[in-house]
């Protein structure tokens, strides 16, 4: 609470209604006719000079009103929805261009010149005609990429609250029009430039704007010399700007393109965005590959040359082979299956906002959640009260409405009891900013379960019958909301406080009780008894809220409390445990009492006897040291205020952790930031919190949580599948081809074969490795380890065999094809089918490192399947279709050749087979006494 929470300042805004539609048409007319004269937006320079009645009346708004839904219609025709254009992009023919410019394109296409000059036009023909594939499915591939991106930033569309035709709503910001009145609060982030007319202690953080850390403070007087500075506006809230204290209201001055905050948009677009671990050790990987592959493409092209073979087909076969052996498609694939993998988890409820989360998602070993409406519903319902005399009442029904009745247990007057109930229900619904519109609630569940119950009493909008003066807000901090109000009605226009929240926070500033309608003082023992009755309804896991009101701050009268019932999520508990299981932690951590926090943990299986629960107070006393040594064994933490998370995440990344950690308030996004994995929730929290957040969870369940591990997890290991599947085709062609030279029998493979083997590598059947779906026991495994390398010894390991097995059965089959007379197109197209068949069965089994392909499923991958389809007809086509046989060179094979060649290439995948179930078998001797069929 701050100490100049008193200037609230209103300005004057005369009347002026654009409700009918007459005024709707004098307006059109106006800004039809007027468009020079009188601009549709207000630049904050200007805006912050001028009156807020003055900015009201140029943009034609009535702030009581706010626009109605057809003139804002009418003027986002006019001028755009509230949203940037991204940059003015290439046309996709340019980009189409820009693939050529490839130094390894550009000399393939320099030696289809030199064919050309020395008359060899078929060669020419099949160079162009395999560059232009190559090219093609390049462009497709980083096409897609960049649409994946660009998909990214549309996942978390900022919302705000608007008032339009008298009644407050909420909507998606884009749909903001100058002219508009927008409400913001603690919390917000800002949804244009707005010149303020009404702000309550509003501070605003404009960090991003003006590196400034401190928020500013906001008020609503006009600036008499405005500067162009942002600081001096302290009139405007500028858009992408965050509150940080207070509220307020604004005119829609300036939106989109037009706000400041356009500007810099127009500057942060040309920043590109970081790359990720994962991306840049796959640079740096293609830049090792692609050295090793000049060197020994060098040695080919050396050895070739100095056993006389023809220079221009050497060079070919050297150009066509960097091609294939760089993996320039590498870091493509990589960032196209971490975006999709993103859009997934963005089905799945949880939206990443940067794509190295994903790879530490699978990294996370301790998970530190919020209690209210992660692991539990955040449906609120009182479903018990006790007064201040004693009287205890239950109340049924459920949701939001007045459903329900209030009954009173063993009551000797009646008359009383009731009375005593008005009053604990009459605070609770004063001090209170929540709505109940026809059931649903518009606010904190904490405060509509409040008024719901105030309802079942029969008493509706109590607030009405006071005059709110001033606010002291909740916070996680004070756990404590205190309004000042006068009485409507009443000749007796005393201030009153209504106070309520946590008991201890509330018990301290009471030194009276109400009883049976007089007031008495407050005896410690009645204290220590109220205390008592807290922690029983506590110990049910019910939230506590204890009420007070009196006319001196710091001597209230108590009236009573109420116990909030905020049952478990649906499967929590299984979550939970399969988590624990996996090796990761779970840590609850609330800023309810500690009975409500325990029972609650022991509802969803935390193990609340064996390891420590630990109180935000002890967390504050202790030293860095002391922390160390608790937190890690602790499960519950409650009392909690955002420091204290702060000191949690830092603890527990000093003792080795890798944090996930959940927030919703203004304070969290310190610890958020600071969290491996900040998680947000998506339905209460608040922008600041999401600003901040690594990862959205859009349904705030706890179990969304899961399935966005489970999905980092599986992305990690698609990648590395991939990686494999990549690694040894290109090893296997390199090799093959520099075996031929030294040992100096012809080439296996001419150019046009290997930019095909090019194609099926970088392509299709790679990028659907990376889409395999997420294998059932994923989530089960332990987390990863974040300083173990993309390529273990096991990759290299699966590799190595893969490409020797390739090489000596493609070998062979060459052999034994060239023993005729001389090298024919036969033989070269024996031994290219035979490659890419051996390539499509090591991708098959590349789909798991550990697993066999018939426990995850032959179907299981769609993708997978029509890319090896789509694989293996185009080397049909290569082979049987004439006018692509003269460009590969090729000859139809007989239906025995393909059988022949389908079995003898099987050989990669059974011999992988083999290896994997050897693996297993290990596995399960090593780990002795367990069933085989935990591991299923
Ligand atoms: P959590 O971290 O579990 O969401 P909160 O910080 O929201 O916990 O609430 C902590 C305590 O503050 C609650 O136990 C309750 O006593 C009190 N409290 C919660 N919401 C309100 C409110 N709107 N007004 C007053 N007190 C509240
Ligand atoms: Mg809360």
């Amino acid at each position: 609470m701050k100490g100049n929470g008193n200037n609230v300042k209103y300005e004057k805004i005369p009347q002026q209604s654009l409700k009918d539609p007459d005024s709707v048409k004098t307006t059109k007319n106006l800004l039809n006719s007027g468009d020079q004269e009188i601009p549709m937006w207000i630049n904050t320079v200007e805006a912050s000079a001028m009156g807020a009645e003055e900015v009201s009346a140029r943009l034609r708004v009535e702030v009581r009103q706010g626009l109605s839904w057809q003139e804002a219609n009418y003027r986002r025709q006019l001028i755009g929805y509230n949203e940037f254009s991204v940059k003015d992009e290439d046309p996709p023919w340019k980009k189409y261009l820009e693939q050529f410019k490839n130094p390894l394109i550009l000399l393939l296409l320099a030696s289809a010149v030199v064919s050309i000059c020395m008359r060899q036009f078929d060669d020419a023909i099949s160079i162009t005609v395999a560059i232009v594939i190559v090219v093609t499915v390049a462009f497709v591939q980083e096409y897609r990429s960049e649409k994946s991106l660009e998909e990214l930033t549309k996942l978390v569309p900022p919302s705000c609250h608007c008032l339009r035709e008298g009644t407050p709503d909420t909507f998606l910001a884009r749909e903001l029009v100058p002219g508009d009145v927008v409400l913001l609060n603690i919390g917000d982030r800002v949804p244009a430039d707005l010149r303020l007319f009404e702000s309550v202690d509003l501070a605003i953080d404009e960090s991003s704007f003006t590196g400034e850390t401190e928020p500013a403070q906001k008020n609503t007087a006009p600036i008499l010399r405005p500067n162009g500075s942002q600081s001096s506006k302290i009139n405007i809230a500028f858009m992408g700007t965050l509150v940080r204290c207070g509220s307020g209201k604004g005119i829609v001055v300036s939106t989109g393109v037009n706000s400041e905050f356009g500007s810099v948009f127009k500057m942060m677009l040309e920043e590109e965005a970081p790359k990720t671990p994962l991306q840049k050790s796959m640079d740096s990987l293609g830049a090792q590959l692609s050295i090793y592959s000049f060197g020994i493409i060098g040695l080919i092209m050396l050895v070739g040359w100095l056993q006389g073979k023809q220079t221009l087909e050497m060079f070919t076969i050297g150009v066509s082979l960097a091609v294939a052996a760089i993996p320039e498609g590498l870091p493509i694939v990589v960032t196209v299956t971490l975006a999709l993998g993103v859009m997934r988890m963005a089905k799945r409820n949880s939206i990443v906002k940067k794509l190295p989360t994903v790879e530490t998602l699978g990294c996370v070993n301790v998970i530190c959640s919020d209690k209210t409406g992660t692991i539990t519903r955040n449906e609120m319902t009182v479903t018990v009260l006790v007064t201040s005399d004693n009287y205890l009442a239950e109340v049924t029904g459920a949701g939001y409405n007045d459903h329900g009745q209030v009954i009173l247990h063993k009551c000797e007057h009646p008359e009383y009891a009731r009375d005593s109930v008005s009053k604990v229900f009459e605070v609770g619904a004063v001090c209170n900013n929540a709505m109940i519109n026809n059931e649903t609630l518009l606010g904190q569940p904490t405060e509509g379960a409040l008024l719901a119950a105030a309802m079942k009493h029969g008493m509706y909008n109590v607030q009405d019958r006071y005059i709110r003066l001033q606010e002291y807000p909740f916070s996680s901090e004070q756990k404590m909301m205190v309004v000042k109000c006068v009485p409507k009605y009443d000749n007796d226009k005393r201030e009153i406080f209504f106070v309520k929240g946590a008991l201890e926070k509330v018990l301290p500033k009471c030194t009276q009780f109400s009883y049976n309608g007089t007031v008495q003082k407050l005896t410690t023992k009645k204290e220590q008894e109220y205390m008592v009755e807290a922690h029983e309804i506590g110990r049910k896991g019910l939230r506590v809220i204890a009420l007070a009101k009196g006319t001196n701050l710091q001597e209230l009268v108590y009236v009573g409390l109420v116990g909030i019932c905020d049952p478990p999520r649906q499967y929590v508990r299984e979550s939970i445990t399969t988590l624990l299981h996996s090796g990761v932690q779970v840590k609850m951590v609330t800023g309810d009492a500690v009975d409500t926090a325990v029972a609650i943990a022991q509802m969803i299986g935390l193990d609340t006897l064996h390891s420590q629960v630990l109180s935000g107070e002890q967390l504050d006393s202790f030293t860095e040291a002391e922390l160390d040594a608790a937190v890690p064994h602790a499960t519950v933490f409650y009392r909690v205020t955002p420091k204290n998370k702060l000191s949690i995440v830092k603890s527990l990344q000093r003792t080795g952790h890798i944090v996930g950690m959940t927030g919703d308030g203004v304070n969290d996004g310190v610890a958020l930031k600071k969290a491996d994995i900040g998680i947000a929730m998506g339905r209460n929290g608040t922008d600041v919190c999401k600003e901040a957040a690594d990862m959205i969870l859009v349904d705030d369940d706890f179990h969304t949580i899961i399935s966005a591990i489970e999905e980092g997890k599986s992305i990690f290991y698609n990648i590395r599948n991939f990686v494999r599947f990549q690694l040894s085709t290109s090893i296997a062609a390199l090799s093959l081809i520099a075996l031929a030279t030294l040992i100096g029998i012809p080439n296996p493979l001419n150019a046009m074969q290997i930019l095909w083997i090019n194609i099926i590598m970088d392509g299709p059947p790679a990028q659907s490795l990376g889409v395999e779906p997420v294998e059932k026991d994923v989530i089960r495994q332990k987390p990863r380890n974040t300083k173990e390398p993309m390529i273990t010894k096991s990759l290299i390991a699966n590799v190595l065999i893969s490409a020797v097995v390739i090489i000596s059965g493609t070998l062979w089959v060459f052999k034994k094809e060239l023993s005729s007379e001389g090298i024919t197109a036969r033989d070269t197209t024996m031994t290219f089918t035979c490659f890419v068949f051996f390539d499509m069965w090591n991708a098959l089994s590349c789909r798991s490192q550990t697993k066999s392909v018939f426990s995850i499923g032959l179907f299981t991958n769609k993708m997978f399947l029509v890319a090896v389809t789509l694989s293996v007809i185009g080397q049909l086509l290569v082979v049987y279709f004439p006018p692509l046989q003269s460009v590969f060179q090729t000859e139809a094979l007989t239906v025995w050749d393909m059988i022949f060649l389908t079995l003898l290439t099987s050989s990669v995948w059974v011999i992988s087979e083999i290896k994997k179930l050897c693996e297993r078998l290990l596995e399960q001797r090593g780990k002795g006494k367990r069933t085989p069929l935990e591991y299923v």
